[in-house]
């Protein structure tokens, strides 16, 4: 059997783990797998040297063969145009570097926090506005979060503490449930909001002991995805969601605008759509940060803002997501355009 065909089987005893361990890292693998002649990208390699390529199989069975211009295939494969460097585009878009009060945990909004849990991603997505995180600066020390946890607790305006990363549910269900563990103990935290691209692009991740850990925290659950198409939600993914869902979690998704992507009002109402009858209701639309090696996919304002009001006209208010950006040193991320 050739090795492009081998690659394509689906195996479904294969467990969250291998899957993440079996990504595929190499891009000719991942053209070759897709039908799609390498000169479709030429010389993007140089693009992996600080960011490689990184996607498991089960997202690119989600992508059309032979289509170089996939909406998901574009999220995650490298591209010459990375290299260009862009007036404006910088290593640190939005801050995050004035905002880290103590290593590993950042603190910009009132009232919540944001603990930087794990380095790592299932995917690493191209216009990621964490590309050049030096995460080695944020490795949570020998003592799990320790002083992470102590700042929180000091902290009694803090309600809610959002885990990020990288994404945090690859951590292990042990290590999950014992930091729930520990940040249900402060008494002044409500909410436990966790923002992961995982449902979208490992749903076998999300196991029973994870849903048993969320259902049964006394803390108020919120789990944020990150889907930008329609495309990346199909029956695992629906399925995996209403797992979540009926382990009481609250869903939201949210959205990076993105060209060639999604910047068109029916894929933006597709999305929602479909984001809805999967139990999850869009929150935010992100203009794009300005990161370096992102630029060419920007939308430009007028645009994106002609894209809501298109949305305003299809869909019901609670469909439209809010389109916010996020400038360093505000004290919430702005709305480009009240709803
Ligand atoms: C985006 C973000 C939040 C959450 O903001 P919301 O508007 O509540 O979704 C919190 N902390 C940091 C550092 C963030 O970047
Ligand atoms: S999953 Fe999120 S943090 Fe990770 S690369 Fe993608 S956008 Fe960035």
């Amino acid at each position: 059997m050739p090795k492009s065909v081998v690659n394509k089987l689906p195996n479904l005893s294969t467990s969250w783990q291998q899957q993440l361990a079996q990504a595929i890292t190499s891009p000719l693998q991942l053209l070759d797998m897709l039908d799609i002649p390498h000169s479709a990208f030429a010389n993007c390699g140089q693009a992996a040297d600080n960011f490689p390529l990184k996607v498991p199989h089960c997202y690119v069975d989600k992508m059309q063969p032979g289509t170089p211009d996939d909406p998901l295939l574009k999220q995650i494969m490298l591209s010459s145009q990375e290299l260009e460097q862009v007036a404006g585009y910088s290593h640190d878009p939005v801050g995050d570097q004035n905002a880290t009060a103590i290593p590993g945990l950042l603190h910009k909004y009132h009232g919540r926090v944001l603990l930087i849990a794990t380095q790592t991603c299932a995917v690493h997505c191209r216009y990621c506005f964490r590309r050049h995180f030096p995460y080695t600066e944020h490795q949570p020390s020998r003592n799990q979060w320790q002083s992470a946890l102590d700042y929180i607790a000091e902290g009694t305006e803090i309600s809610e503490v959002i885990l990020s990363g990288g994404d945090p549910l690859l951590l292990s269900d042990q290590k999950l449930a014992e930091l729930v563990s520990r940040l249900e103990s402060i008494s002044h935290i409500k909410r436990l909001r966790i923002h992961t691209r995982l449902p979208v692009v490992l749903p076998d991740r999300i196991s029973d002991e994870l849903c048993q850990t969320l259902a049964c925290t006394r803390l108020e659950v919120c789990l944020v995805i990150h889907a930008n198409h329609a495309n990346e939600i199909q029956a695992t993914e629906i399925d995996c969601l209403q797992k979540l869902r009926s382990s009481n979690i609250s869903l939201l998704n949210q959205s990076v605008l993105l060209a060639g992507i999604n910047d068109k009002v029916d894929s933006l109402t597709e999305l929602s759509e479909k984001l809805f009858s999967a139990g999850v209701l869009p929150y935010y639309l992100h203009y794009l940060d300005p990161v370096s090696g992102a630029a060419h996919f920007n939308v430009n304002k007028d645009k994106a803002i002609a894209l809501i009001k298109g949305l305003q006209l299809r869909l019901p208010g609670y469909l439209v997501p809010r389109l916010v950006e996020e400038i360093a040193g505000e004290g919430s991320k702005l709305p480009i355009i009240g709803l």
